[in-house]
């Protein structure tokens, strides 16, 4: 379509219904109103999938411990061994490699980044995805293969949470105890806790009370539902009714299930999702082999961070959505006369961009959903990446399955719970069972989320070295946790469109400064606090968080709507960008120059004095 075959879009009153339905939902308690898995949800906590082996404590030393079995500890692990460290112990909750992937198993699950980029060492591991977008089961498969392919059962720990992490002065090294009884120690650790991994729920008065069956989508109970993850019919549903509370990305995917499954489904919505075009599709054989040659994931990778990122280049290896997003916003910048790139008049362009893809994403919803009322609740008012964007080519068709029933709630959610069922707006749902697909803790500390805090030197918390906000060099080091290494996005790249990404490279950073320390004998690693402080200002020239704007509709993406203070003014990543961070980081490490990390021998070994023998800055 051309600008003039263009509907014209009234800004003004885009805006307006923008903000309207923005307040319609921020509300004071935050965060605060949602519950953690307790009472009747305190089975949570255990392992329904992997039953739990007895086994000995450990007490003895590792070279390298990862808190946390996900994607960040399989490529930490995985680059580790590759550079020769062969001493390396995965410590993880669950029964098994996955983090989320072991956890969410709903029906539906798939990742909604295209396979090819999203699930790490693919040509390390020589798989080919099934899939564009992978289904979970093999995802969860694949974290099995890198586990194997790399070596990294051999030494895990499974079932096990760290209950705290230690920094043992005396000798250089972590002590690490958990929940199994055990006291290890370990040169270093390296933290990959995932930032979707506490399930919530919403404070709805009266959660305690129902009488019917329910759970968190993240420990889908098949038991109660027949089916399994791969997508079998959950044939335990016929007849049944049944609640989902809860329309975000896990919703989007798993309503299509339900709805083909139950007597009837009623899906309470505060907030629509805006679900774009999925277009999923087999791997051709054919195609991936003449596509992965040497080098292609990486290609691929830096191919798809830098559409998704607003870099000039020519082509889209991925070609879906997100691109689609970053490639309309580009093109809208670059359509500028050169008088008008100012930064009023980029930002202009780029809301442009937004109420048109918003627009479009309106009219699929009328085109696809035969009821104008349903058509109309399920309509997303609010920029396009105030919320997770979504893709999807059931969703909304299911609301035309016979039986299956939206109830929107106006923006104020599920009013209370009753031994029965569903209240809103005064009228009673009675359901069998309940299900939430109500998210994960987000804004909360991550000291809180991690379920430790790490003690440093001098016995400070990394709660006390935080309490003004996150402080890192590269989103790794932390300024008095020698030896400690965090794998995450913030303050490093801060991809959001493709979390795999962050990962891999943090991976590989870390395992060049590890080899570098063991192989020059060096038994302490810690950044300066003069390099922490140049990174936190370097951060805080950006231009801040670019999702999560308090005009936002609320959601985690900006901290429920309110302000985060200037802690939140550190949740973001290098200034110029992911591909900036990355071509940073890469010549960082490369150049095995290590500015603003100091490598000490230790102080306490007898015949190795402190001088300046034994102590680098850099090297
Ligand atoms: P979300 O936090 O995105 O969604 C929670 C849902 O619960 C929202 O719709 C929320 O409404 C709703 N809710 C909360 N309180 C109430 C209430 N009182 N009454 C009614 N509804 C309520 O959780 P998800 O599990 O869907 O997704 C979390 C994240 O996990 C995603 O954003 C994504 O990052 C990731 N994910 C990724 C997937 C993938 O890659 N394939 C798949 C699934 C999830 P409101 O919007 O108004 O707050």
């Amino acid at each position: 379509m051309t600008t003039a075959d263009r509907p014209a879009i009234d800004k003004e009153s885009l805006r307006a219904k923008y903000r309207e339905e923005r307040d319609k939902r921020l509300r004071p308690d935050g965060n605060d109103q949602y519950l953690r898995l307790t009472g009747r949800f305190a089975h949570y906590a255990e392992d329904p999938y992997t039953p739990v082996t007895e086994r000995e404590p450990k007490t003895d030393h590792v070279t390298v411990a990862f808190v946390g079995g996900g994607f960040a500890g399989l490529v930490t692990g995985a680059r580790l061994k590759e550079a020769g460290v062969e001493d390396v112990r995965i410590v993880e909750k669950g029964g098994d490699f996955g983090g989320t992937w072991y956890w969410n198993r709903y029906p539906g699950a798939q990742c909604d980044t295209a396979s090819f980029v999203y699930m790490p060492l693919l040509e390390e591991t020589g798989h080919m995805p099934t899939e564009k977008y992978a289904h979970a089961p093999e995802i969860l498969e694949h974290c099995r293969r890198i586990g194997k392919h790399f070596g990294l059962y051999d030494n895990a720990l499974l079932h096990t949470g760290v209950q705290s992490l230690e920094w043992d002065e005396a000798r250089s090294r972590w002590i690490v105890r958990t929940d199994r009884g055990d006291a290890f120690t370990a040169q270093f650790v390296a933290m990959g806790i995932g930032p979707l991994h506490v399930p919530k729920l919403p404070g709805i008065p009266g959660i305690e009370e129902f009488g019917g069956h329910s759970f968190h989508t993240s420990r889908w109970d098949y038991a109660y539902t027949g089916g399994d993850p791969s997508g079998a019919p959950m044939d335990r549903l016929a007849g049944k009714r049944v609640a989902l509370i809860g329309t975000g990305a896990t919703a989007v995917q798993c309503v299509p299930h339900l709805a083909r499954a139950c007597g009837e489904l009623y899906v309470f919505q505060r907030t629509p999702s805006s679900v774009d075009v999925r277009d999923n599709r087999p791997t051709d054989p054919e195609w991936f082999a003449g596509m992965a040659t040497p080098g292609w994931q990486q290609r691929w990778l830096e191919n798809f961070t830098a559409n998704q990122t607003g870099a000039l280049v020519e082509d889209d290896l991925v070609m879906d959505g997100w691109t689609d997003l970053a490639t309309r916003v580009r093109s809208r910048i670059m359509a500028l006369p050169p008088e008008d790139f100012t930064p009023e008049k980029m930002q202009a362009a780029y809301e442009d961009s937004d109420f048109e893809k918003m627009e479009e994403i309106r009219a699929r919803v009328d085109a696809v959903v035969a009821d104008p009322e349903t058509a109309h609740n399920l309509k997303a008012w609010y920029r396009q990446l105030c919320k997770r964007p979504c893709f999807h080519d059931e969703y909304l068709q299911a609301y035309n399955v016979p039986g299956t029933h939206l109830i929107d709630t106006d923006g104020k959610g599920v009013e209370r719970i009753t031994e029965r069922g569903v209240v809103v707006a005064g009228r009673e749902y009675p359901v069998d069972c309940v299900i939430y697909a109500s998210g994960f803790e987000v804004g909360t500390d991550y000291t809180r989320r991690a379920g430790y805090d790490l003690v440093g030197r001098g016995g400070v918390r990394l709660s006390e070295h935080w309490s003004e906000g996150m402080r890192t060099l590269h989103g790794i080091h932390a300024h008095g946790f020698p030896n400690a290494f965090l794998v995450q996005p913030t303050q490093g790249a801060n991809l959001i469109s493709n979390i795999p990404h962050n990962l891999t490279e943090a991976g590989r950073t870390i395992a060049v400064i590890v080899k570098h320390a063991l192989d020059h004998g060096f038994d302490e690693i810690e950044v300066t606090e003069e390099a922490e402080d140049a990174w936190v200002d370097l951060l805080l020239s950006g231009p801040g968080m670019l999702l999560g704007s308090p005009d936002c509709t609320p959601g985690y993406y900006n901290n429920e709507g309110q302000d985060p203070g200037p802690r939140g003014r550190l949740n973001v990543g290098h200034p110029q960008g992911a591909m900036a961070y990355f071509a940073y980081i890469d010549e960082w490490r490369t150049s095995k120059a290590f500015d603003g990390l100091e490598f000490r021998r230790s102080r306490h070994d007898p015949g190795s004095p402190e001088n300046s023998e034994n102590r680098e800055t850099g090297r």
